[in-house]
């Protein structure tokens, strides 16, 4: 049986010529290990790769060395097509490294996928990123060696880095973050870097009557989760609101069997029965899954650790899902293939509470120029569980749809969000389609929680947001910087002590 996850979900990779290695391989991210070593050129490629149980389909050759590949392709159909002579790749490594003989760096752009890429190929180091940089990649490089990674962590040790075109991080002094949408030319020799951006967000906006926009999103749509569905059957994690409904609604549609959904709630608040409305509608094997507030926030660290993520508000959101993830456990078979709703917002300005239409493309402006490293999207959050995540609304397809679709078509009618509504109102019950939105921060209680925490601790409400910040910055320090395991760190100390640092006089908590 073909397997349902990708070939591989990480990898860690160096490019030396002194043929040496160094780093040991550690990953947020569960699944099989496999150390691969590929000569080429003058320097030896060595990769670790996290697979889901048949890592010869995260590499290739290709003319002049040898691809890791880390994540899926959604358009392979389309790709194939431009191969020479009919060939047929046997997997999304192998078409990559074939459309690299074909395109070079440009291959790049072709690409709708989540994923990040090394080639080594004839004295290059090549790194890549998908459009959205949904796979994180960071990257550390001296003249004559090249090293990179999909988690932070893994380049901890690594040798001081010359600076590159990129984001450095926080406390990891000479490693970078490889910008979303953007491949890094290096020479391995000595270590100079050429930046190609191969996807932006779009600047412009397009005008179209509501019945065309209506159908191009909902076109998009059905395109992008079934390109994420897989053979197996595809679990939704779902709130309930429009964004997971329509992803629950779509995969139903072009499933035999029921699909699976589950939704997570905590001890203080939940959106049970909404997300029970979607399912009994589209027919799927639900779950609610109630996690008490104390383990939600006793898995901070390990949101941290998976997500490397420095800003407290994404964590909050991302938080509960990670909770959520590992509560599923691994099941019996290996990891689900698991679909959300996630990111619908951002191009939306689904977020944002007003009417007026400046403010409403400023906002989607804003959101898609600084969404880059905050890796709300990365895969090693459901990778702690050895799971896979896909995100449809972050499809490059429907991505560019949504973004440059006039504001007018995003709020209309005294609708947020119109045209996704409009789009699924024969598919969903009209009061899914009319919902209002609720962050799953809002819905799962957990800022309120995490906030009453802090307070706990002795921090006035006017520094609750700031407190959380340097309580995020401190996990950040402990999982990927000092490379501890976040069953080591505990919420609720670190709180205390950054507490003790911020406010002068409350309870100071030794180390
Ligand atoms: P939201 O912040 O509500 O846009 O949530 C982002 C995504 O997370 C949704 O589209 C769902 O896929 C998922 N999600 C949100 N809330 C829940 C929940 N309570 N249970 C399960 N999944 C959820
Ligand atoms: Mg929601």
């Amino acid at each position: 049986m073909e397997p349902n996850l990708p070939a591989a979900t990480g990898f860690l990779a160096d490019v030396r010529q002194d043929g040496g290695r160094t780093l040991a391989p550690v990953f947020a991210a569960l699944g099989a290990r496999d150390r691969w070593q590929e000569r080429t050129g003058d320097a030896v490629l060595h990769a670790d790769l996290v697979h889901s149980g048949t890592p010869a389909g995260a590499r290739a050759r290709t003319r002049g060395g040898a691809l890791v590949f880390a994540g899926e392709l959604y358009n392979r159909d389309e790709l194939v097509g431009l191969l020479p002579g009919g060939a047929s790749p046997d997997s999304d490594a192998t078409l990559v490294a074939a459309l690299f003989a074909v395109y070079d760096v440009h291959a790049f752009r072709l690409l709708n996928g989540r994923f990040a890429a090394l080639i080594a190929d004839s004295g290059r180091a090549v790194l890549a990123t998908d459009h959205a940089g949904s796979v994180p990649l960071y990257a550390s490089v001296a003249p004559g060696r090249v090293l990179a990674a999909t988690e932070a962590k893994a380049l901890r040790t690594a040798p001081r880095g010359r600076p590159l075109p990129a984001r450095p991080v926080r406390r990891l002094p000479g490693t970078h973050q490889v910008p979303a949408g953007t491949v890094l030319d290096i020479a391995v020799a000595t270590a100079s870097c050429l930046p190609h951006r191969t996807w932006t967000p779009p600047l412009a906006r397009r005008v179209m009557p509501e019945e065309e926009a209506v159908d191009a999103v909902r076109r998009t749509l059905e395109r992008a989760v079934a390109a994420r569905t897989g053979r197996g059957t595809p679990l939704v994690v779902l709130s309930g609101g429009i964004d997971s409904s329509t992803v629950a609604a779509l995969a139903a549609r072009r499933s035999t069997g029921p699909i699976d959904t589950v939704s997570m709630g905590t001890d203080e608040a939940d959106e049970f029965p909404q997300a029970r409305v979607v399912a009994r509608h589209v027919g799927s094997t639900h779950r609610d899954v109630t996690i008490p507030a104390d383990e939600l926030l006793s898995r901070l660290p390990h949101t941290v650790w998976a997500s490397e993520c420095l800003d407290p508000d994404i964590v909050e959101y991302l938080l509960p899902l990670t909770a959520l993830y590992l509560r599923l456990g691994r099941g019996g078979d290996g990891g689900r293939r698991i679909l959300t709703g996630y990111g619908a917002d951002i191009p939306l300005g689904g977020m944002h509470r007003e009417s007026r239409l400046p403010q409403l493309d400023t906002a989607v402006c804003h959101d898609m120029d600084t969404f880059d490293g905050l890796n709300e999207m990365a895969p090693a959050l459901s990778g702690v569980a050895g799971h896979w995540s896909t995100h449809p609304y972050w499809d490059r397809d429907v991505l560019d749809v949504l973004v440059s679709l006039e504001a007018g078509l995003k709020r209309r009618h005294g609708r947020d969000k119109w045209v996704l509504r409009a789009a699924m109102d024969d598919v969903l019950p009209h009061e899914v389609v009319v919902r209002p939105k609720l962050g799953v921060h809002e819905g799962s209680g957990t800022t309120s929680s995490f906030s009453r925490l802090v307070r706990d601790a002795g921090v006035p409400r006017d520094l609750v947001h700031r407190v959380k910040g340097l309580v995020v910055q401190a996990i950040f320090d402990r999982v990927v910087v000092e490379g501890r395991h976040p069953d080591e760190v505990a919420t609720g100390a670190v709180v205390e002590r950054v507490a003790g640092h911020v406010v002068p006089g409350t309870r100071p908590v030794p180390r």
